[in-house]
């Protein structure tokens, strides 16, 4: 749509462009003049943040600051992109009318912006320097670290992410490990990080498919050097999380993790590759299944999640949470929520703190009840 005074707005009018990128141009450099957040969010936060909560409320929400979720809301990839900012919109929605009006209670945790040195724990030099310079604004089409920027938005130049994505990549993981520092603390028992960009894709030296930076893997090493001793990672994302398993396996060549403390369990349906699992990581690849639904995923758990789960014996576990093998997302899987909800109550049986973090999961509608089936179930008692 034109607007009179010449730009262009797209994407529902989150954006305009102050230049034209719709001619069949190799697309410019865009001027974003981000929307503000929707009211519909800030009015929903805004609730939340003003309740009062009963004493035993031991489930909290990251970030439920506007701030940090305006930081995340600004970030896009372009047009047409499946991983928007309107997926957030539509889950502070779903939680707020699907669970709080009905009653349920959390924590709302403020997010906060990831340092220098908490990227550094598990991303590169490299990648450290060509953040910045994004940060600050420099035109960087020439860098292979943060080059999948571009391949996730083909359609546009690799400066059409623009430095928004900085500061949202700096909320997302920083809101992680805000989580992550109250399960430690023992402030609270169970927690949901409701940001993107996603990270399970995103490895030591370079960025992954929709992903910026590896928001469970730093909160990892950042827990194990809280105090935590043994911390578990299930992906759940129906792709495999090649980032959390590489950077993994560096680490404990590098002799700073070893698989006495540190695990990864990733159960996957897509990105396959050689099912060959680098350094202390577990693979469950669903590749051969004939139909991949609820009950691949239960048998999956049943035969190897919870057994090896028990084993580890975890004091923490952190759940990448990707919804794209739900039922009505565009990767054709049929699990449902029902099923996530008893897939994350069976989580719950290990007895851990236990932080959920999202990545994937695209339909806006499967990834909303998906999300809402899962809060239920870490806010529901446990049966006996
Ligand atoms: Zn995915």
């Amino acid at each position: 749509m034109t607007n009179d005074d010449g730009t262009i707005d797209i994407w529902g009018g989150l954006y305009k462009f102050t230049e034209n990128v719709a001619s069949s141009e190799k697309p410019v450099r865009p001027f974003y003049v981000p929307s503000e957040l929707p009211l519909t969010i800030a009015s929903v936060l805004y609730r939340w943040n003003q309740s009062v909560l009963p004493n035993d409320c031991s489930i909290a929400v990251c970030p439920c600051d506007i701030e940090s979720v305006t930081k995340m809301w600004h970030h896009t990839w372009g047009p047409s992109h499946v991983e928007q900012p309107t997926r957030l919109q539509q889950l502070y929605e779903a939680l707020d009318k699907d669970l709080w009006e009905k009653g349920f209670r959390w924590q709302t945790i403020s997010g906060r912006s990831l340092t220098d040195s908490e990227l550094s724990l598990v991303h590169s030099s490299e990648f450290l320097n060509d953040f910045l310079a994004i940060e600050q604004g420099k035109d960087l089409s020439h860098t292979n670290a943060l080059l999948n920027f571009t391949y996730a938005n083909p359609d546009f130049s690799f400066c059409s992410v623009g430095p928004y994505i900085t500061s949202a990549c700096r909320v997302a993981a920083g809101s992680v490990l805000a989580l992550t520092k109250l399960a430690i603390s023992g402030r609270i028992q169970h927690g949901f990080a409701l940001v993107r960009p996603a990270g399970h894709h995103s490895q030591s030296d370079k960025s992954g498919t929709f992903c910026g930076l590896n928001n469970v893997a730093i909160a990892c090493i950042a827990a194990l050097s809280w105090g935590a001793k043994k911390v578990l990672v299930v992906d759940l994302d129906v792709h495999r999380s090649v980032g959390t398993e590489e950077i993994f396996s560096r680490l404990e060549k590098e002799n700073r993790i070893t698989v006495e403390r540190l695990l990864l369990i990733d159960i996957y349906a897509t990105f396959g590759g050689s099912h060959k699992a680098q350094g202390p990581t577990i693979l469950v690849p669903l590749m051969d299944e004939k139909e991949i639904g609820d009950q691949q995923y239960f048998d999956a758990f049943e035969r190897v999640v919870l057994p090896k789960a028990k084993e580890f014996n975890p004091d923490l576990v952190l759940v990448s949470a990707g919804f794209d093998a739900a039922k009505g997302d565009a990767e054709g899987f049929q699990v449902t929520p029902r099923g996530y909800q008893e897939l994350t109550m069976q989580l719950r049986l290990l007895g851990s703190p236990m932080i959920y973090v999202l990545e994937g999961g695209y339909d806006l509608s499967s990834l909303c009840s998906s999300a809402v089936a899962c809060m239920n179930s870490l806010l529901s008692p446990i049966p006996r």
